[in-house]
C-alpha cells in the first residue's frame, strides 16, 4: 500500500512508528507492515439460521473452526500440566510458582529496559526536554520538503534522528504545537506504576459453547464470499478473528445479564447472542451514543436474528460514559479508539487529520470514563471486558490502569484483574500475543495470520 504524504493515513503511520516503534521494538517492523497489508476475517457462525449448511460450506471452502482447534490444544495442555504434576509429585526437588504479581515487576522492568535504551532515562522527561529546545535542520532533507535553518519539529526529529527516511513534520504554529506536542507525549506514553492490583489466575478456562468462527489456515489470504441468508437470516458474520476475542474471555453463560456498552455496528453482539438463551431468562442491553450506528446495529440485529429473540433485545442510544444501572453480571466494553487498520487506510473521517487532534487526543480520557462506567454498571461478582482494536499502549494497558487508579481514590468499588495468558496459550496457533502487555492481552498482526490489533482485559469486580 502506498501511502500519499499529508494525509490522515499518512499521519497515522508517522504517529505510529513514533510511539509504537519504541514499544514494540524489533517487532515493529513486521507489525507495521502486516497493518499495511490485507487484513484476515473469519466467519462467525449465525446459530439462528441454518449452522450445519454454513459450517458445510466454510469447510467445503477449506476454513477450519479456531475455536474448536483452541479447545484441542487445550485438552493438549492440561493433559501435559497432569504430567508434569505428576513426575514434580515423584521428584525430590520442590519448584516455585509462578506468582502473576511478580510477573507484573518482570514487566515493568521490561517496559523501563526497552524504553531507557532509547532514550537514556525517563521517555516522557526525556522527550519533553526535547520539546522545550528549538531544533533545526541541520542539511536539506531534500525527500521531506525540509530546508537547511528550517525549524522543525523537536520530537521527530530525536525519534527519527537515526532515521532519516521517515517523515519528519515541520513545526507550524510554534506555541500552539509544542503544548500540542506535549499532549500527545503526556497523553500517549504508557508508564506504569505500580498500583494495588489483585491479579486473579482463573481455575479453569471455560469457551462459550456456542461460539464457532472459521478462519483460513496460517499463511492462506483466501477471502470468505459474503454470506448466505437462510430463512431470512445470514449464516455467517465476517470479522477480523481477533475481535472474537474479547467476547471468548467475557465467557457468556447462557442465563448471563449482558450489557454490550459500545455496539455499534454489532460484530461482537452477534457473538454474543450465541451464547446467549433470552428464553431461559438471559438478556441483552446493547447500547450505542451514535444514531447513525445504532441504525446500523438494529439492522445487524434484524438480518442475524429471529423475530422473538428480536423483541427481546434492548438496544438503548445513551452516552455510555453516563450510564450506572448496576445490574449486569457481564459487561463488554468495546471502546472507541485509533483503530489502527482503519485510519491507515480510510482518508474519510481520520481520526489524524490536523483537524481531529484534540479529539484524537481526548480518546483516552473518554475510553477510561466509558470504562468506569461498565464497572459501575457490573454487579459484585459480576466480569467486565474492555477491548480496542489498536496497538496504542495508553489506549489499552494505560486506560486499566489510570481507571483503576481513579476508582481506587474516588470510589469503594475495588476490581481485581484476571490473569488471561492461560487463555492466550489455548489460542497461540492462531494469534500471536505480544508477551508484555501488562494487565490483558494483545494480539499483533502477523503476515501468516494477518488479525487484530486487538487488545482485551478481564476485570472482576470484587467490592
Ligand atoms: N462493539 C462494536 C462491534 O463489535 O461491532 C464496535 C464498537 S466501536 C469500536 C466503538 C463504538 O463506541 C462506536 O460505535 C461509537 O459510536 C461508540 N461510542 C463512542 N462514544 C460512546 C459513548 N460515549 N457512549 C456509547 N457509545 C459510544
Amino acid at each position: 500500500m502506498h501511502l500519499k504524504q499529508n494525509t490522515g493515513c499518512q499521519q497515522a503511520l508517522d504517529h505510529f512508528d513514533a510511539f509504537y516503534k519504541p514499544f514494540y521494538g524489533d517487532k515493529w517492523p513486521l507489525i507495521r507492515v502486516s497493518l499495511l497489508s490485507l487484513s484476515k476475517h473469519c466467519a462467525v457462525i449465525n446459530k439462528f439460521a441454518d449452522p450445519e449448511k454454513a459450517r458445510l460450506r466454510l469447510s467445503n471452502l477449506g476454513a477450519d473452526d479456531l475455536v474448536k482447534s483452541a479447545r484441542r490444544l487445550q485438552g493438549q495442555l492440561e493433559q501435559e500440566a497432569l504430567t508434569e504434576q505428576t513426575l514434580s509429585h515423584n521428584s525430590v526437588e520442590t519448584s516455585s510458582e509462578r506468582i502473576p504479581e511478580l510477573d507484573l515487576v518482570a514487566n515493568e522492568n521490561s517496559f523501563n529496559r526497552s524504553y531507557s535504551s532509547l532514550y537514556n532515562s525517563s521517555p516522557r522527561e526525556s522527550l519533553l526536554e526535547k520539546s522545550q529546545q528549538k531544533v533545526f535542520c541541520e542539511d536539506d532533507r531534500v525527500d521531506h520538503g525540509l530546508q537547511t535553518g528550517q525549524e522543525i519539529d523537536p520530537i521527530y526529529d530525536e525519534l527519527y534522528k537515526d532515521n532519516i527516511d521517515v517523515f519528519v513534520p515541520t513545526v507550524q504554529v510554534l506555541s500552539e504545537r509544542d503544548q500540542l506536542l506535549k499532549d500527545e507525549l503526556n497523553l500517549n506514553m504508557f508508564e506504569p506504576r505500580n498500583i494495588d492490583v489483585q491479579v486473579q489466575r482463573p481455575e479453569s478456562i471455560n469457551i462459550a459453547r456456542d461460539i464457532e468462527a472459521f478462519a483460513f489456515p496460517a499463511g492462506d489470504v483466501s477471502q470468505f464470499p459474503p454470506a448466505k441468508s437462510h430463512n431470512h437470516r445470514f449464516g455467517y458474520y465476517l470479522m477480523d478473528a481477533a475481535s472474537v476475542m474479547p467476547v471468548i474471555a467475557l465467557n457468556v453463560q447462557s442465563e448471563d445479564q449482558v450489557l454490550d456498552l459500545c455496539a455499534a455496528p454489532g460484530g461482537k453482539t452477534v457473538l454474543i447472542l450465541q451464547c446467549l438463551d433470552l428464553s431461559a431468562g438471559g438478556s441483552l442491553t446493547c447500547n450505542d451514543n451514535s444514531p447513525s450506528r445504532v441504525k446500523r446495529l438494529k439492522s445487524v440485529l434484524r438480518s442475524y436474528l429471529p423475530k422473538d429473540d428480536l423483541g427481546q433485545v434492548e438496544v438503548m442510544q445513551l452516552d455510555g460514559t453516563m450510564l450506572n444501572h448496576c445490574v449486569y453480571n457481564k459487561v463488554l466494553v468495546d471502546v472507541p479508539c485509533n483503530a489502527d487498520r482503519h485510519v491507515l487506510t480510510e482518508e474519510e473521517n481520520n481520526l489524524f487529520k490536523p483537524s481531529r487532534t484534540r479529539e484524537r487526543l481526548a480518546v483516552m480520557e473518554h475510553q477510561k470514563k466509558l470504562l468506569i462506567s461498565a464497572i459501575r454498571c457490573c454487579i459484585v461478582g459480576g466480569e467486565i471486558v474492555y477491548s480496542t482494536c489498536t496497538l496504542a499502549p495508553a489506549q489499552n494497558d494505560g486506560v486499566i490502569q489510570a481507571a483503576m487508579e481513579e476508582l481506587l481514590e474516588t470510589s469503594q468499588i475495588e476490581v481485581a484483574v484476571e490473569d488471561l495468558s492461560p487463555l492466550a496459550s489455548m489460542f497461540k496457533d492462531t494469534f500471536t500475543f505480544f508477551e508484555k502487555s501488562r494487565y490483558g492481552q494483545t494480539i499483533i498482526p502477523t503476515l501468516l495470520n494477518n488479525f487484530g490489533p486487538s487488545f482485551f482485559a478481564k476485570l472482576r469486580r470484587i467490592k
